[in-house]
């Protein structure tokens, strides 16, 4: 088959040979599946020559936006000079120490290494070992469970998805593995009951001291979330939800973990996530917004007080990957990491379009099917609801917010939706013209909503 045939065939092909991730192939191949041809900024356009506001930078990841040729020059440079080399046996690339000693240039001095890894479900599975090796190194061996929570996402391997709280998930393969329990989400509009936020937020923290007590604290490893959980649907946690959980792995001396994977790198308008809320991790799985998604790499920050023991004290960590330090993606991320730097992203999603946003994300409050619209930096989760007064869903939420998204994207712009929540995560380079873009499109899918489905 020539080319040319094959790209007007892609369909066909892709239905009779591909396997798409978090599919119903059945259905996929029966709808069919769009095809994604060339981007450019924010934008990215489909085969027939569609354009879309890109309202959810690729998978939360293409923090710069797309089209950078800056990176793909380091990219050639890279491959043209050493495309590949590992870094076992003793042995490093330019490109691998560089990146870490960047990356800890942001993370700020309570932390010192990084140990990479191809994704960020690999730097979950990592940190998990870490968590373990270390604890066991100190001479607690029993104190091995690890503490996630319901609906949080990290990843899909086995460990990535035995810390993720989706039930769904766990139905296929049998998980979660021993040794991971998980509590409730601070998810205020649909569990808080009566309780207002600050109270609802006291409450999910609480039941982090519950679980710890109900095991003993001498079983008990590390705590992991995400600073704001993201595919669960940007759920943003109440004001008292983090201090709280920080307290409690303080008192019982358990590790703290934050899945910066889709907070990292800018998102919240910080550099790291845990960074806006003023914690203290032990331990961050990275990814994502690292190499802005242009190559695959993903990695683990590791606080001094983690490194000094597995560094002078555990020996040999029996763990790594063929690609771990990657030069060429690592040389895709020092580039990207140059960008957001010296283009101030950082500060320009803090000081600028994230309060921009924020304001223009919270006025969809009004709209009759909006039960909350809230944001930090440039994430945004927005709770559809049927009647917002007392905050009843709709029968079936997860059709809802199909049926907003569907019409987002027939009107050219892609964001997500998880049940009944609309969740934005634009590109970091986003203007505020195209922040009103976006918030136009979607109130217009707010109205289709409130004019096609019976509340
Ligand atoms: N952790 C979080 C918080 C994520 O959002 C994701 C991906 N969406 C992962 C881990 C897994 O990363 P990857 O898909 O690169 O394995």
């Amino acid at each position: 088959m020539n080319a040319a045939h094959a790209r007007s065939n892609i369909g066909a092909i892709d239905a009779a040979h591909h396997m798409h991730p978090f599919s119903d192939m059945k259905k996929l191949n029966a709808d069919g599946t769009r095809i994604i041809q060339r981007a450019e900024g924010v934008h990215i356009f489909d085969n027939h020559g569609k354009k879309y506001l890109d309202g959810f930078a690729g998978l939360w990841c293409v923090n710069v936006g797309y089209g950078r040729k800056e990176i793909t020059d380091a990219v050639m440079r890279q491959m043209n000079e050493l495309p590949y080399y590992n870094t076992f046996f003793g042995t490093t690339t330019e490109p691998a120490t560089l990146l870490a000693e960047k990356i800890i240039s942001h993370a700020g001095p309570r932390f010192s290494h990084v140990f990479f890894t191809g994704s960020g479900s690999e730097a979950n599975d990592t940190w998990f070992r870490m968590a373990r090796v270390y604890w066991k190194t100190l001479g607690h061996p029993e104190k091995k469970v690890i503490i996630s929570r319901k609906n949080g996402y990290h990843g899909s391997t086995v460990a990535g998805a035995s810390l993720g709280g989706m039930k769904w998930m766990h139905e296929q393969g049998d998980l979660p593995i021993p040794g991971v329990v998980h509590i409730g989400q601070p998810y205020w509009y649909v569990e808080g009951g009566d309780l207002s936020p600050e109270e609802f937020g006291l409450r999910a923290a609480g039941e982090l001291e519950e679980k710890i007590l109900e095991l003993g604290a001498d079983k008990v490893a590390a705590f992991v979330a995400e600073p704001i959980q993201g595919a669960g649907g940007v759920i943003i946690p109440p004001s008292t939800y983090w201090p709280e959980i920080a307290r409690i792995c303080k008192k019982y001396d358990i590790l703290l973990v934050n899945d910066e994977v889709i907070c990292g790198f800018g998102r919240l308008g910080t550099w790291f996530g845990h960074q806006y809320y003023g914690l203290e991790p032990d331990l961050c799985p990275i990814a994502k917004g690292l190499s802005s998604g242009y190559l695959p790499i993903g990695g683990v920050m590791v606080s001094k007080r983690v490194a000094d023991v597995l560094i002078n004290e555990a020996g040999d960590f029996n763990h790594g990957f063929t690609y771990s330090g990657h030069p060429v993606c690592a040389a895709a991320a020092l580039e990207n990491l140059r960008i957001i730097e010296d283009e101030k992203l950082v500060e320009r999603v803090r000081d600028d379009t994230g309060p921009y946003f924020a304001k223009a994300w919270k006025s969809l409050e009004d709209h009759e099917v909006v039960g909350q619209a809230e944001s930090v930096g440039l994430m945004g989760g927005l709770q559809l609801a049927a009647d917002k007064t007392t905050r009843r869903r709709y029968a079936k939420p997860e059709d809802a917010g199909v049926v907003v998204r569907n019409h987002c994207l027939k009107n050219g712009l892609v964001l997500r939706a998880t049940n009944d929540r609309m969740l934005a995560s634009p590109p970091l380079i986003i203007t505020r013209a195209e922040i009103d873009e976006l918030v136009t499109t979607l109130r217009g899918g707010l109205d289709h909503l409130r004019d096609t489905m019976p509340r």
